[in-house]
């Protein structure tokens, strides 16, 4: 069974929707790109996982993808988070290409372009996911499941040159080709151990309710996050080709007067970056402030050209997007 709860899928979108509508030259724009990039990254890194995982036979493991708890007042999320009858297995997933070395003292260096950078470990930030994994167990009064963990590298060019003296790390760092086999040699390993307990149905249901409903997910706004006001955002309709805001609609067309490109739904993607950053709501009047449009009767036509549904009357109509 896996559980999707895909945060890094919406913070990509709305990083991308940021990046378009950012100002040009505000202070931010280098730390949203980069940060971008890595969400980015990250989620192709998931999608990954999630395929080389999907191989496990599916009735003997629980997956959780993006799962995201609260222990005391702190919050961690778990790329993934995969449960047997043995054991609870955080997974953190990295994606850098190339070469990925560990020295003997468990330092990690990236390769790239025969440059050698040392980067954080991911082990640190396992082990922690761990400790608070194992408190909030503890603090649900849940099974005491043992809880080991992983850490894969996710893009299928990296290789590993493993020289830690530690044998855990030895074990448990793993490329992508690697982690189904680890998974299950990880279980029959815990299922080898005398003292190794196995957990009932019913207990391991009792966790993933537990999992399940203790979810909470990220509320704060990107703008909010990043601490960027309505004011530091363009408006009006991006070309696609120039990147500029100056698209004019004209005769069912926007027209581009710097690089002349044309669109018919040019405005498309200006209403979802609208929606994705300022609201979930938009009015005619705040439609033609938006799309620097005058005729509130052109914006109505766009708006019914993305079947927006309205609600209320005459001057606040509100329009959102359709329900999937
Ligand atoms: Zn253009």
């Amino acid at each position: 069974m896996m559980k999707k709860f895909r945060d890094n899928y919406s913070i990509v979108k709305e990083l991308a929707a940021l990046k378009r509508y950012l100002r040009k030259g505000h202070a931010k724009a280098s730390l949203i790109a980069a940060d971008y990039q890595r969400y980015e990254s990250g989620l192709r890194g998931e999608q990954s996982t999630d395929y080389y995982l999907s191989g496990l036979p599916k009735n003997d493991y629980y997956i959780y993808r993006g799962l995201r708890l609260l222990s005391d007042q702190y919050a961690f999320q778990m790329d993934t988070l995969l449960m047997n009858s043995r054991f609870l297995l955080p997974i953190e997933t990295k994606n850098h290409a190339g070469i990925i070395e560990i020295d003997e003292n468990n330092h990690f260096f990236h390769i790239v372009n025969g440059n050698r950078i040392k980067i954080k470990s991911p082990l640190q930030q396992v082990s922690r996911q761990v400790y608070e994994l194992q408190r909030w167990l503890i603090k649900k009064h849940l099974p005491n499941i043992p809880t080991p963990w992983l850490v894969v590298f996710s893009n299928p060019t990296t290789s590993i040159r493993n020289f830690s003296n530690d044998p855990l790390t030895k074990e448990r760092v793993v490329t992508i080709e690697d982690l189904k086999e680890h998974v299950l040699n990880l279980t029959e390993l815990f299922a080898s151990k005398k003292a190794s307990e196995k957990f009932t149905n019913s207990e391991l249901k009792k966790i993933n309710d537990y999992l399940l409903s203790h979810h909470s997910p990220k509320t704060t706004s990107i703008l909010k996050s990043y601490n960027i006001t309505i004011k530091d955002l363009e408006t009006g309709v991006m070309c696609s080709q120039c990147q500029r805001f100056a698209m004019f609609y004209k005769n069912t067309l926007w027209h581009c007067p710097h690089c002349l490109a044309t669109s018919p739904d040019a405005h498309v993607q200006a209403l979802l970056d609208y929606f994705i950053l300022i609201k979930s709501t938009i009015t005619l009047k705040e439609g033609c402030h938006f799309l620097h449009l005058s005729s509130r009767n052109i914006v109505r036509r766009l708006f019914s050209t993305m079947n927006l549904k309205g609600q209320g009357h005459t001057r606040a109509r509100q329009y959102s997007l359709p329900d999937k």
